[in-house]
């Protein structure tokens, strides 16, 4: 392809609002335009590399046994009403109307449109498994996109479905895709860390995420210097360890007393005011669940809440409670292991009026001792407080001395602490720190959530109805081909792994005229016949502009035609890769053969 006929306007300045390496030099070096915040367009160049990634990933889905399939982008509203999603995905969720003023919903991922579409053909047990997958744009309305295609409004994403029997045909497909996903991201030129997102509390592994570093990622990574333990904050646990310097043994503890505290609230305030550390209080929140499946029978101030049936054959679920949340005044309450502790699909805090009216007493009062209005639930390191001090649920006055099973005994304990670095290894006990990641894949085993809310069955052996189990499998197209630039760029521009670059091979002609144009037509004319793709930059700029420009786009193998060399006895020409500094002389008569080894040489090192 010669640059002239192409359309790649590199660009000599930065784009204003690019902040990180990949949204900078993908406008730079004439890849990608902006329509709208957060939407983008893929121009030539850069719809080649995007091209490859798609192409990788299909790859590696059809080798692992997955179908590709073309659903639509616009989707009913019913089937997500049907799932519960045209509520609780709030305002991310792009909803639109069509001249009948039927509802529909611009795609933001497909669990819905998936599993009504084999709902709709599934009968048998011999049918399962069945795993499929497209590659298809997707719409979410991020607040705030950033950071060009890292996190867009409009993006394409690699998402599959599969359906099973039970959990053993779901965990090898599962496996299977964790595999296929590494190589993905290997043949992208990517470091990855698996991490894991399922909640330790809750055992199993149904959720890996697969991140790359990144000084803006959005999410903590926990990982452990001594061992593999790798996971997202999120979920991450850390080894039991109570112990509380200075406190008291609690038969030693004084009794419990009440003591004045004059418009102190925060943590840090009574800190100041009572002159002790804050790993010495008990922080007490209200949380707000909704849909909450534990069996609140019996529970403080639950006698009254009424439970209901989502779909039919869902579990009974609570549509509304409130909890106390009590944890270490020095820890932070992680809401995904709550949420996971109460088998609630969303937990909030509370509002203030309802902190209000569930304590008796106005905000930064609140305790567990004498709390009836709500069940309470404690993380386990409030189990080894024999010393500690709490809200009273009266303005001004903190209860001082209060000891753990003496004084309150929590309606349920559970691990609810936010793992820091410095926290203990679950698994090996070794330290434990923190890196800033991005998340470029997914994989989860969803169970029965929407194959139930949505009504799939087939018959098993027995001719019995049965639930098929199901997963779900993602990975962003436009956040990974972004991921690869962040990884292999320099100063002077990108150094595409040869597996995603747009082309292989740029022929720079020192002046594209006589015998020089003539040389570089023909190479051109040979590489592709060779099946090397090559771009031939025929235009009529200074060659200073050109070895930028090719430095900008960061093709993996630069020839420049031309001088001395080209007119020697034995007309050679200078081949350099992108990623080395000098280039070497190659008989001209000779360099396709040579480029062609080489690019396959590089396509196997990174394949293999
Ligand atoms: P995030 O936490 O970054 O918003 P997510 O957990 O909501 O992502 P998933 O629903 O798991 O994302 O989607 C699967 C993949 O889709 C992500 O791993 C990511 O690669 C991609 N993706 C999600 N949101 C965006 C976005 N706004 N722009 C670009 N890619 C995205
Ligand atoms: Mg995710």
């Amino acid at each position: 392809m010669k640059i002239t006929q192409s359309f790649i306007p590199t660009l000599r300045e930065d784009p204003g609002d690019a902040v990180i390496a990949s949204h900078r030099l993908m406008f730079r070096a004439g890849m990608l335009r902006k329509l709208a915040n957060g939407l983008f367009a893929y121009l030539p160049l850069g719809l080649r590399s995007f091209r490859k990634v798609e192409q990788i990933l299909r790859e590696e889905m059809d080798a692992i046994g997955s179908l590709e399939i073309k659903p639509t982008v616009v989707v009913p509203g019913e089937l997500w009403k049907e799932s519960g999603r045209w509520e609780s995905m709030g305002e991310s969720l792009l909803r639109v109307k069509n001249r009948l003023g039927n509802d529909f919903v611009v795609s933001p991922t497909a669990e819905e449109a998936f599993s009504a579409l084999v709902r709709d053909e599934l009968s048998s047990y011999r049918q399962l498994p069945l795993s499929l997958y497209q590659i298809n744009t997707k719409y979410r309305d991020e607040i705030r996109p950033r950071y060009g295609v890292m996190r867009g409004r409009e993006f394409v994403m690699k998402d599959a479905y599969s359906f099973h029997t039970d959990d053993a045909s779901l965990d090898e497909h599962y496996d299977a895709m964790g595999r296929a996903y590494r190589r993905i991201f290997k043949r992208c030129g990517l470091t990855v860390i698996p991490v894991r997102a399922d909640s330790g509390a809750m055992g199993g592994s149904g959720s890996e995420e697969f991140m790359v570093e990144s000084e803006i990622g959005d999410n903590t990574l926990i990982l452990c210097g001594a061992c593999a333990y790798a996971a997202n904050v999120e979920k991450a646990s850390c080894k039991k360890d109570y112990s509380v310097p200075a406190s008291p043994g609690a038969e030693a503890a004084p009794a419990i007393e009440k003591i004045d505290t004059p418009a102190v609230r925060t943590i840090e305030e009574l800190c100041a005011f009572l002159k002790t550390g804050a790993d010495r209080f008990i922080k007490t929140l209200i949380y707000r669940a909704a849909n909450v499946e534990l069996d609140l029978s019996g529970a403080p101030g639950c006698s009254g809440l009424e439970r209901r049936r989502p779909a039919p054959d869902a579990p009974e679920v609570y549509g509304e409670a409130f909890f106390a949340v009590l944890i270490r005044g020095d820890l932070d309450v992680n809401e995904v292991k709550l949420a996971a502790a109460l088998k609630a699909a969303e937990v909030t805090l509370a509002q203030d009026s309802d902190v209000e009216r569930l304590t008796g007493a106005p905000l930064g009062f609140a305790g567990p001792v004498g709390l009836g209005s709500v069940p309470v639930i404690a993380d386990e390191t409030v189990t080894a407080l024999c010393d500690a001090v709490t809200g009273a649920l009266e303005k001004d006055l903190h209860y001082r001395h209060v000891v753990y099973g003496r004084d309150f005994t929590p309606w349920l304990v559970a691990d609810l602490r936010t793992v820091k670095a410095g926290d203990l290894c679950p698994a090996c006990g070794g330290k434990l720190y923190e890196k800033r990641g991005n998340e470029l894949g997914h994989i989860f085993k969803l169970g029965y959530k929407y194959t139930r809310s949505m009504g799939l069955s087939y018959l098993d052996e027995n001719g019995k109805s049965r639930v098929p189990t199901m997963g779900c499998y993602g990975i962003g197209v436009d956040r990974t081909l972004a991921s690869v630039i962040e990884e292999h760029h320099d100063d002077s521009g990108i150094v595409w792994p040869v597996t995603i670059a747009p082309y292989h091979v740029i022929i720079i002609p020192i002046k594209y005229e006589g015998a020089v144009k003539d040389a570089a037509d023909a190479l051109a004319g040979e590489l592709e016949n060779l099946g090397v793709e090559t771009l031939l930059d025929d235009r009529d700029e200074r060659p200073g502009v050109k070895f930028n420009d090719a430095d900008l786009t960061g093709i993996p193998f630069r020839v420049v035609v031309g001088g001395r060399e080209l007119s020697g006895d034995v007309p050679r020409v200078e081949v350099k890769s992108r990623a080395e500094k000098n280039g070497r002389l190659v008989e001209l008569s000779l360099a396709a053969e040579a480029l062609s080894s080489q690019v396959l040489a590089e396509m196997a090192r990174i394949n293999s």
